[in-house]
């Protein structure tokens, strides 16, 4: 049977609009979405492992028939049962032990065959092996023809959902990739013949169900030469979009800005400091661009409190001078906020003018902006909406980009008429991957802190050792420093049980009663919370007890101590971002974070925040635990999701997709030669190819 990649499986023999439905909870719903719905794993079930060959704490498939099935109650608990079978597989005995799942004693019976997959552990008082809740198959009783999918071959293992069979998702599977030998193929033939890669339908079908010549393990790690061929096609048309966004942009003409240095000079006269080498560097870059006709699209990389913000701040007087405007757009309100009172500071000495636009400011004076009167516009994503209009918007600044997607930016450069762009990110990225993700923005990184910073001392603790934190927390103020604790939660709530900032705050207060404590969170009204920041920076609050709205960019240098509770319900970058609201002094500065409970994830997490202060290693550890679908949120970004291919493990794939992806849009931009892959690109990107086009 054939099938048309865009048919919805419903019509498929064997789904029907039930099992459409089920198979739509897990992301399928065209023929190709199921294409593509690729084995979390493989079994090999050519050869399934002797019973009388096992080793203990390996994991293992075995076959056998069941001799025995009961359900018993070991201790003195009546409602702790344990369901157990004894199986065979005519080399040897085996018991499987299921843990409170009586409901099984329906599913097993005397007599079935079944395929069990799980760690092998030392059985009841050391004597032989076990199993211990193994994840299982019946294969025989059951009704279909097709036994030849499930057994006595490497088997697929998909990720099922309640009510859908692993059994019969695998049926469903088989009738779709028998189905798609006629697929096209986009992927030019050159490309396939240069890097060998096996044909489209020939690598849907083994990677669905693989020869018995493939390596299990390649396979499970999803290296085998089908993987690698998917893989391909999909970074190759990622980068192609990427590439025909960048060709775009560099046939316009964009401002090539003359700047004489008067505004510039002034404020770097006016810095309380000296800019550091590798901000030197890195506003010599920006300028650089800036001057060229080629509108400016540029990464500024840099580490939390490596001084992004002046950096910024002289770009866009850069744009000033030369009469345009610039805006500069954050991710939250507050940070939004603390931009504009801290370039408010300088406006005034260098006179020139500002405004805040965010969903909070009431009164906005848009007029002023579209007659040009205002030299700089500070804000949120407000800045993007309908109303606000510029008279000449030469430069846009983009505060940590990873909050923002490829679609924001674009709505926001659409402000003007080519603005020269700067995105700012505190995320460090790796090389291949900032390639992937930003590939058509050119890169500057400030790899240098400002002198005298001491790294943050940070230390996990547990609830029993509360009281030291508190000790840190009189200390510090007695010092005269001030000091943050972050709350996950605004308020107390039935639906967690968590730790709010609202209780903690009427708790810290009551602990000390002599300071001046102040609650912050996101339901505040704007103004109070700009009240508040301006008291915290003035130090006329001592403790500033709030959610995560602070946790990039704010700027208080006094501050010393952070303490961040239920720290193991945090993001490593999350935590990292925190952590760099203090140790922006010349005085030592501390981190507590307070644990309740943890899992093998968030040990790793504040461990790894104890171990470094390095922005480069923590997203680094980040990217191993999370891995990079999630690390990246690359449906928020607005890149198109990967479903076969791995960032961190198919980087030389990505390097040759990247090449041979910019080359073909160098020599046929509009891909008039490849139809066939014009439309693989268009339907990956979508509309977002449209903005990009036009962006
Ligand atoms: P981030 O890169 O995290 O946005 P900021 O721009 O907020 O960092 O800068 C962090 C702090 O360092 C601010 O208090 C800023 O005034 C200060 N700073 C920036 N550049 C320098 C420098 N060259 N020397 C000393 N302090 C600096
Ligand atoms: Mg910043």
């Amino acid at each position: 049977m054939r099938h048309d990649a865009a048919s919805p499986v419903q019509y498929l023999k064997g789904v029907g609009p039930r099992r459409a439905s089920l198979l739509e909870r897990i992301g399928i719903r065209t023929v190709r979405d199921a294409l593509y719905y690729l084995p979390s794993r493989y079994e090999d079930r050519s050869s399934p492992r002797r019973i009388n060959s096992l080793n203990r704490e390996e994991t293992v498939t075995i076959i056998g028939k069941i001799l025995k099935a009961e359900l018993v109650t070991p201790g003195r608990n009546p409602r702790f049962k344990i369901f157990e079978i004894v199986i065979t597989d005519t080399h040897g005995l085996m018991r499987i032990k299921w843990f409170n799942q009586a409901y099984l004693k329906n599913t097993f019976k005397p007599g079935m065959e079944a395929v069990f997959y799980g760690p092998v552990k030392t059985g009841f008082r050391g004597i032989g092996f076990e199993m211990q809740n193994p994840e299982y198959e019946i294969i025989s009783g059951s009704d279909d023809d097709s036994s030849h999918i499930h057994t006595g071959r490497i088997v697929p293992v998909y990720r099922c959902t309640e009510g859908l069979s692993q059994r019969q998702l695998r049926n469903i599977m088989h009738s779709v990739v028998t189905g798609c030998e006629s697929l096209p193929d986009s992927l030019p033939a050159d490309i396939i013949a240069k890097y060998k890669l096996p044909a489209l339908a020939e690598s849907l079908m083994n990677v669905h169900f693989p020869p018995s010549s493939a390596g299990l393990e390649e396979l499970n790690s999803g290296r085998s030469i089908y993987h690698k061929r998917l893989s391909f096609d999909e970074l190759f048309n990622l980068q192609l979009g990427l590439a025909l966004k960048k060709m775009k942009e560099e046939k316009e003409t964009g401002i090539s800005f003359r700047p004489d240095n008067q505004l510039i000079d002034r404020l770097i006269s006016a810095l309380p400091f000296k800019l550091t080498n590798a901000q030197q560097r890195v506003v010599g870059e920006i300028l650089d661009s800036m001057k060229s006709e080629k509108p400016m699209n540029r990464l500024i990389q840099g580490d939390v409190g490596s001084g992004k913000t002046v950096v910024a701040l002289i770009s866009m007087l850069a744009a000033v001078e030369c009469g345009y405007q610039a805006a500069l757009m954050a991710p939250t309100e507050i940070l939004a906020e603390q931009h504009y009172l801290n370039i408010c500071g300088y406006a005034e000495k260098l006179g020139i003018s500002i405004a805040l636009i965010t969903a909070g400011v009431k009164n906005r004076d848009y007029e002023a902006i579209s007659s040009g009167r205002t030299d700089i516009v500070v804000g949120t994503h407000a800045l993007i909406q309908k109303d606000v209009s510029f008279k000449n918007l030469g430069l846009i600044v983009i505060d940590e980009q990873h909050r923002f997607g490829v679609m924001q930016r674009a709505a926001f450069r659409q402000k003007g008429i080519n603005p020269d762009t700067l995105v700012m990110t505190a995320t460090p990225i790796p090389r291949t991957l900032a390639m992937t993700l930003y590939g058509d923005l050119d890169c500057s990184v400030i790899d240098e802190l400002p002198p005298n910073r001491t790294p943050v001392f940070t230390k996990v603790f547990d609830e029993k050792q509360k009281n030291s934190i508190y000790t840190m927390m009189d200390d510090e103020v007695k010092k005269g420093r001030q000091v943050y604790i972050i709350y996950p939660v605004i308020e107390e709530s039935e639906k967690t049980s968590l730790k709010d900032a609202v209780t903690g705050m009427e708790g810290i207060q009551a602990k000390f009663p002599a300071m001046n404590v102040a609650l912050l969170h996101g339901r505040i009204p704007p103004l109070q919370r700009e009240e508040i920041m301006r008291r915290f920076k003035a130090g006329e609050i001592n403790i500033l007890v709030s959610t995560t709205v602070i946790e990039v960019g704010v700027d208080v240098p006094n501050a010393t101590l952070m303490v961040i509770i239920h720290a193991e319900r945090f993001g490593l970058s999350q935590l990292h971002q925190l952590r760099g609201r203090v140790g922006r002094g010349a005085d030592r500065s501390y981190c507590a974070l307070l644990a309740y409970g943890m899992t093998d994830e968030s040990v790793k997490r504040l461990q790894a925040m104890q171990e470094t202060t390095d922005g480069f290693r923590l997203s680094e550890v980040d990217l191993e635990i999370r891995g990079p679908g999630e690390f990246f949120g690359t449906r928020q970004s607005g890149m198109p999701d990967l479903k076969v291919a791995n960032l961190l493990r198919d980087t030389k794939i990505l390097d040759a997709a990247r090449k041979e992806a910019f080359s073909i849009i160098e020599h046929d931009p509009d891909l008039l030669k490849y139809p066939a892959l014009r439309q693989s690109v268009e339907s990956m990107w979508g509309k977002k190819l449209e903005i990009l086009r036009t962006a």
